[in-house]
């Protein structure tokens, strides 16, 4: 299954201060999907917001979640991971700018830089993004399988009368 193209207008986004919001299937997302176990039908929801600044820079907002199944690395179950990224990216008109900002790179708080277009990818964009807010080691937070046993051999228990109440009973007579 390949996902519909969508493109948006990343100029007019930043001039009008917009935002652009949407939803697509996650099994459409084939390079996010390589290597995770099979999904259900999660949805990837997104957004973008175009923004300029007081000196005509131009930036785009992303967001994007959605719930991926991962296999955890301790208990080697599998858990619904709710991935989700926000990046502010600055809006650029030509390569060169991004070789620049590449060449530069000393200040961390500089945006990535992105081509912008009047007819933008914006879901292959959502996608690198996902791809990239994946974690290298998925783990649940506190694994379920443990406290789950305990759990239910307690709850077997309550069924039979414990032996010392059987006692109980046999030393009335
Ligand atoms: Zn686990």
């Amino acid at each position: 299954m390949r996902k519909a193209a969508l493109t948006v207008d990343t100029w007019e986004l930043a001039r009008l201060g917009q935002e652009q919001q949407g939803d697509a299937p996650l099994a459409g997302f084939s390079r996010l999907l390589e290597g995770l176990p099979e999904q259900t039908d999660h949805v990837v929801n997104w957004s973008v917001t175009g923004e300029t600044n007081a000196l005509g820079q131009r930036f785009m907002v992303l967001q994007a979640q959605v719930d991926v199944t991962l296999e955890c690395q301790r208990c080697l179950s599998m858990f619904d991971y709710p991935l989700q990224t926000e990046n502010r990216l600055q809006l650029v008109e030509t390569e060169a700018e991004i070789e620049a900002e590449e060449a530069g790179e000393d200040d961390p708080d500089t945006p990535d830089h992105l081509l912008g277009s009047s007819f933008f990818d914006v879901l292959t964009l959502v996608e690198d993004e996902l791809i990239l807010a994946l974690p290298y080691v998925p783990k649940h937070e506190v694994c379920p399988s443990l406290p789950q046993e305990l759990e239910t051999s307690e709850g077997s228990d309550t069924g039979r009368p414990s032996p010392f109440a059987v006692l109980a009973e046999l030393k009335k007579d």
